[in-house]
């Protein structure tokens, strides 16, 4: 049997048609959504990532506003940058692109925005909204993995979540919107032992690593719904986290990489900005 795919490409399209929807009928009350990114030196995947959300921004007929800081920007004139966007009016989210140089602390960056325009849902008071399950701003990536999971109609509660991952970004918060929804939680790291055990036990597998095709066919539950949020740049091309050509014949739900997770992102980050433009509004 191979597996179903999830085409996150067209689940982000429908979101982000909707959201150009809305946006347009804001524009009734003379608000544009604003989203304002921040790019502090020339790393280039970050680069790349933050083409695709101005262009996403643009296509929402959002107002859409890249910083390019240099790499030799201070933190105390990152913050100060920071300050002057918390304060303006026409600006509903502001992202910092990660990773910052090194001398920078990404953590004094997070909780320097207002929680109310942090639209990566990284504040720590956001953070504390999910984990105490309050309404409040959720990190795009696993918000749309959900949110596709949601739109396949697969069936989430009692089920046996494992997720691959403890970033702050992905994992954890991944972690906690599946508990919301009465999945069983487990989450492995790099210092579990005998990974294997545990995804063999999955019916939803979440991987989020940054480990080029971990995650192999024997490490998969026949008929589960493998989610792969790994993007892994090889010479050959993009790859995930998950064997995806072996996994597919065993697994009952697939997402691709290219084509899968990463689309997502963006649709709940405009998704995550028009809310925060709404909120503002009334
Ligand atoms: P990260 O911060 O580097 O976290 C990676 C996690 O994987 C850590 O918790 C680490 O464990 C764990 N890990 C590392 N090696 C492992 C192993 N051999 N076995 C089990 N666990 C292992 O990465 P991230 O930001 O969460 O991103 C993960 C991947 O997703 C990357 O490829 C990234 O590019 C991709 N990503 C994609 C999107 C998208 O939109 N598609 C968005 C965000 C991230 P420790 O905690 O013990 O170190």
């Amino acid at each position: 049997m191979t597996a179903n795919l999830l085409d996150g490409k067209k689940i982000a399209s429908e979101i982000r048609e909707n959201v150009a929807r809305r946006a347009e009928e804001l524009k009734a009350r003379k608000v544009v959504p604003g989203l304002t990114v921040i790019l502090v030196g020339e790393d280039p995947a970050s680069k790349v990532y933050v083409g695709q959300k101005e262009k996403a921004c643009r296509e929402a007929g959002f107002k859409s506003d890249l910083l390019r800081l240099p790499e030799t920007t201070t933190e105390e004139e990152l913050l100060s940058v920071i300050g002057r966007l918390n304060a303006d009016p026409s600006v509903h989210g502001i992202l910092v692109q990660l990773p910052l140089p090194s001398r920078i602390d990404p953590e004094a960056v997070i909780a320097a925005i207002d929680p109310a325009k942090d639209v990566d849902g990284f504040h720590p008071v956001n953070v504390g909204h999910l984990v105490s399950g309050v309404p409040g701003i959720v990190p795009c990536t696993p918000l749309g993995i959900v949110r596709m999971l949601e739109s396949y109609r697969i069936p989430l509660p009692g089920k046996h979540a494992v997720i691959v991952g403890r970033s702050s970004i992905v994992g954890k918060p991944m972690a906690h919107l599946l508990l919301a929804r009465d999945c069983t939680v487990t989450v492995c790291h790099s210092r579990t032992p005998d990974l294997g055990y545990f995804t063999r036990q999955a019916d939803v597998l979440v991987a989020a690593v940054g480990r080029p095709r971990l995650i192999t066919a024997d490490m998969v539950k026949p008929g589960a719904v493998v989610v792969d949020v790994g993007i892994n740049r090889l010479e050959g091309g993009l790859v995930g986290d998950v064997d995806f050509e072996a996994v597919r014949e065993v697994a009952g739900w697939i997402t691709p990489v290219p084509g899968g997770v990463g689309p997502l992102t963006i649709a709940m980050l405009l998704e995550n900005t028009l809310s925060a433009a709404l909120r503002c509004s009334r």
